[in-house]
């Protein structure tokens, strides 16, 4: 259930200084911003808080802050909002959904969860509210395997949604899950064909890749892990060149941290910027300092929902700990 987002003649009389409006409703609002790796880099700049979804869960959880403005996708503001109702949640744009989260429809995943009645069910944090709500415990890219690896051996296991994420933690702990089959636009674009001609042309570089990528792709990866796990491989690694299979928003902060390497992003099947999560991206500098004057577009949920969803989330943050 949402709010509307600001109309388009509100966007008229913006401020020259965006950076500065946006600092003074920080403290005005006594707000918090979060933003993903996977935001422009204006927005990662202004933010209080970057990270992937684990460090970002962990962020919202903690925050003492009355607003938390999250520039990111939905199912992220909703997980800020399942950890804080009584605070106010912005997500700078509604659209911003995500088309991992899009491929589990809630009444076709009670449907497939009926039909394993002895599996607990962890899912991927990139998934609705609904979905949570349905599962045991929750995962990102930076605790799957771990929190996989805690659970008695005979315990059958659902991992839902992401089939590639789902078939990379298998392939890590040995174990037999049954995968609901979605996946993620941005991380199955990656052509192995381009990508091992960029590697003829770039031997020195190394190739890190995040597991939503398809198999024949990470396959050709010298590095895989979440976007937080990419960001410190580059930091520690002696290379200097380095091929990046993900959404290329985190290039900005790995060139950030690291100036003196090169990160290349990988190329998408066609000639488009299709490895750009259109999602992601539409969240803008302006959209946010919109939200923040507004005070909406506000995340809200049924509470019996929120409830639900809750109780798999604690038990991440309480399992990664
Ligand atoms: S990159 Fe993929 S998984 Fe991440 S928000 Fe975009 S569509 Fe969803």
């Amino acid at each position: 259930m949402f709010t509307t987002a600001p109309s388009k003649s509100a966007t008229a009389n913006l401020p020259l200084d965006l950076f500065a409006a946006i600092n003074e409703l920080k403290q005005e609002l006594n707000a918090v911003i979060l933003a993903h790796y996977y935001q422009e880099s204006d927005i990662q700049d202004i933010a209080d808080y970057i990270g992937d979804s684990l460090g970002l869960s962990r962020q919202a959880a903690a925050t003492d802050a009355e607003v938390i403005v999250f520039a990111g996708v939905h199912f992220m503001a909703e997980t800020a909002k399942i950890l804080n109702p009584d605070k106010l949640v912005l997500l700078p744009d509604l659209d911003a959904g995500c088309s991992l989260a899009d491929t589990c429809p809630p009444d076709q995943f009670a449907a497939f969860k009926a039909q394993h009645p002895d599996h607990i069910v962890v899912s991927y944090i990139n998934c609705s509210a609904e979905i949570k709500a349905m599962s045991d415990i929750i995962c990102t890219s930076s605790n799957a395997v771990s929190l996989i690896e805690q659970i008695p051996a005979d315990q059958p296991i659902i991992f839902a949604p992401d089939k590639n994420l789902g078939r990379y933690v298998m392939q890590q702990t040995g174990r037999d899950l049954v995968l609901w089959q979605g996946s993620c636009m941005v991380h199955e674009i990656f052509s192995e064909k381009k990508l091992v001609q960029l590697k003829m042309t770039h031997p020195e570089a190394e190739i890190i890749a995040h597991p939503e990528c398809e198999e024949p792709v990470l396959q050709h990866a010298d590095f895989i892990g979440s976007t937080t796990a990419l960001l410190k491989y580059v930091q520690r690694s002696d290379r200097p060149q380095f091929i990046v299979v993900t959404e290329p928003g985190i290039i900005h902060q790995m060139e950030k941290q690291v100036p003196n390497k090169q990160f290349i992003p990988a190329p998408a099947t066609g000639n488009c910027a299709c490895n750009e999560c259109p999602h992601m991206r539409l969240n803008t500098l302006e959209k946010l300092y919109l939200a923040m004057k507004h005070r909406q577009p506000e995340i809200t949920m049924p509470e019996a929902t929120r409830v639900a969803a809750l109780k798999p989330i604690q038990a991440m943050l309480r399992m990664s700990a």
